[in-house]
């Protein structure tokens, strides 16, 4: 039986510690590791995927959507992608993933791709493959891995986790609409001409009568005004108080844990194909 082993990197800690995981613990499983790369992608994302190939002593294919971003926002009338109309995955990741694995199955292969599902995550039917010879695997909720788990197996094998989690928990685009205030706060200090360019896209959205803006309820040019930068800063380090005072409240904590932006503002909206 003609067998593929996929394994879907996004550029976000999970995906990397079960590529890190599955490489340590099934060396004999042929896996081939993929990123689709939407061109928009942050600088620590190609250095972590370069660090992660040097470990995994494989590269990470490149898959590329046959059009860039500029070509699907035209498509789209320039209507920003949004949490409720996220074009940009389906013709950025998710199309270029089922062409690429389409070829495969044309030939009879059965696909088993592994998908990086932690075991303190929610289960989600929608995770499941519709086709009968593409099989979904999900090694870290089976083995009982959870989020302290995926950074062990990280810290261990000596990658740590993507540079940018010092101001953003988010892989994908530079400008995902999923980034919190604060972070897009860190993409204009660290990454000012990314920030640029979004501002110039919402701005040509703006002009066709888009009726989405990247950051809810307010615009890049709004949000980057020195005194709206430093509510946000405010705000956010008001947040991080809160929840240290919350840990050492408690009695049954011998060490103060290391907070994320996930921490501070919950963990919805992730998605498995730009930020697992
Ligand atoms: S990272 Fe965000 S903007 Fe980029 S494709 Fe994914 S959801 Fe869309």
């Amino acid at each position: 039986m003609k067998e593929k082993h996929v394994l879907g990197i996004s550029g976000g800690k999970d995906s990397a510690a079960l590529a890190v995981y599955m490489r340590d613990n099934y060396p004999n499983i042929d896996i081939d590791y993929f990123f689709t790369d939407t061109g928009k992608e942050l600088p620590e994302v190609y250095s972590f995927l370069s660090k992660l190939e040097g470990y995994l002593g494989k590269p990470i294919i490149r898959l590329n959507p046959e059009k860039d971003f500029d070509f699907w926002l035209m498509k789209h009338k320039n209507f920003l992608p949004s949490a409720q109309a996220r074009w940009c995955t389906i013709c950025m990741k998710l199309k270029p993933f089922e062409q690429w694995v389409g070829n495969f199955l044309k030939e009879g292969y059965t696909v088993y791709s592994y998908v990086a599902i932690r075991s303190d995550e929610e289960y989600r039917e929608g995770y499941q493959s519709r086709q009968d010879n593409l099989k979904i695997k999900m090694p870290l909720r089976e083995d009982g891995i959870d989020r302290n788990g995926v950074i062990d197996i990280l810290n261990y094998s000596g990658l740590g986790l993507p540079d940018y989690y010092k101001w953003r928990t988010r892989s994908g685009c530079t400008f995902c609409f999923f980034q919190r205030k604060i972070e897009w706060v860190g993409l204009l200090e660290r990454h000012p001409e990314a920030f640029e360019e979004a501002k110039r896209y919402e701005k040509t959205a703006e002009k066709f009568g888009s009726p989405f803006t990247w950051s809810e309820n307010e615009s890049l040019e709004e949000l980057s005004k020195p005194e709206r930068i430093a509510q946000i800063k405010k705000e956010h380090e008001m947040r991080l108080q809160r929840m240290k005072k919350r840990f050492q409240a408690n009695p049954l904590r011998k060490q103060q844990p290391e907070i994320d932006i996930d921490d501070l503002y919950g963990q919805s909206k992730v998605c498995l194909a730009c930020h697992k």
